[in-house]
């Protein structure tokens, strides 16, 4: 059926793309700042872009995206074929390669702040994909919402990334953090970067990452390390925990928390093939263990976060300091805040 045409200003426009294939397409939301009633989270989020090229197997957010093409063909903003080649053959692949920018976010966030937003608040920046992507070494978006939320006092701001790029904006951080609470969570599962690359199609290496954290820290903004998700059986020995942390105190991270991977439906098309690739014989016994529920099982859960809090004391951690604690997160937003539940192996 043919669709009806919608003003060229509306629909998106690809803006850049790569010799790999990857595009960077338009989107203009009225509206940038998700609230606690939209999300059910305890605080406010934003997130400059729909998609990440990073690709981790793991990542959930990949349904964030799925959601929006889906808008936006409803919408007429699409037509059949662009739908198609949005969406991409399984789903999942399009997250990673058909990145949408939020390139009018300034006049959306002023007029979502003067609405609805109202200083002291928490709000979290990268929930459903990273605000330092290699999109932002052009579109600067996350530098100018930072810039912008500079102009409050009182917030409680937090950033999850996996990317080394937020080393760039040290300055623009500090004045943010000389009048609201910031922490930086910098995102690094291991610090084996071939075991990274089999799980992580084309993030930073973990040297760069955990670089980037020391550069944090050394400028005196408050940063630390996010262990999640911890994968049950891969990432989960004490050894390589133990590792993680010890690379974390040099760097001179903060805080550390960790948390077990939630295998969300949108999670599983594209990690257990990984699994499956790389780990055949986890697949069953992930299968089993994740059969009913995206969590974790209870005791496997209990039994993590045990050893998490024996590291971080050993470490010299705050103990269950974290995102969990800082935000009163009801429901984990992001692969990053992943809670652990149940005996798995
Ligand atoms: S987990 Fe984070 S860095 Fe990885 S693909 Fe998802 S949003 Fe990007």
């Amino acid at each position: 059926m043919e669709q009806q045409a919608t003003p060229q200003s509306v629909r998106p426009q690809v803006l850049d793309s790569r010799l790999r294939g990857t595009k960077f397409v338009t989107l203009q939301p009225r509206s940038v700042l998700n609230s606690p009633a939209q999300t059910g989270m305890d605080y406010w989020s934003i997130n400059p872009y729909v998609g990440c090229e990073f690709g981790c197997s793991y990542c959930y957010a990949r349904y964030a995206h799925r959601y929006v093409v889906e808008r936006a063909h409803d919408a007429g903003k699409l037509t059949d074929a662009e739908f198609a080649e949005y969406r991409g053959t399984h789903g999942w692949e399009a997250f990673e390669n058909r990145i949408f920018v939020k390139e009018q976010i300034l006049g959306a966030l002023e007029s979502d702040l003067r609405r609805f937003f109202k200083a002291p608040a928490a709000l979290v920046i990268g929930t459903a994909t990273d605000p330092y992507q290699p999109a932002e070494r052009r579109f600067r978006l996350t530098r100018a919402v930072l810039e912008r939320l500079g102009k409050y006092e009182g917030l409680s701001v937090g950033i999850i990334t996996k990317s080394p790029l937020i080393a760039r904006d040290r300055d623009v951080l500090l004045r943010l953090q000389s009048r609201n609470d910031l922490q930086i969570h910098v995102s690094l599962i291991t610090t084996d970067a071939k075991l990274a690359r089999k799980l992580e199609a084309r993030s930073p290496i973990p040297a760069a990452r955990l670089r980037a954290l020391k550069q944090l820290v050394d400028a005196g903004v408050n940063a630390g390390l996010i262990v999640a998700p911890v994968l049950p059986g891969i990432t989960d020995g004490v050894a390589h925990l133990d590792a993680l942390f010890a690379a974390a105190r040099r760097a001179g991270a903060q805080f550390v928390h960790a948390g077990a991977l939630r295998l969300y439906p949108a999670v599983r098309d594209r990690f257990l093939p990984i699994l499956a690739e790389h780990f055949p014989t986890l697949l069953p016994r992930y299968e089993r263990a994740y059969a009913r529920h995206a969590g974790a099982p209870r005791d496997y859960a209990r039994a993590l976060s045990r050893r998490v809090n024996k590291l971080q004391r050993k470490h010299g951690f705050g103990v269950n300091d974290g995102m969990v604690d800082r935000y009163r997160v009801k429901r984990p937003p992001a692969q990053g805040e992943l809670e652990l539940r149940g005996s798995l192996l």
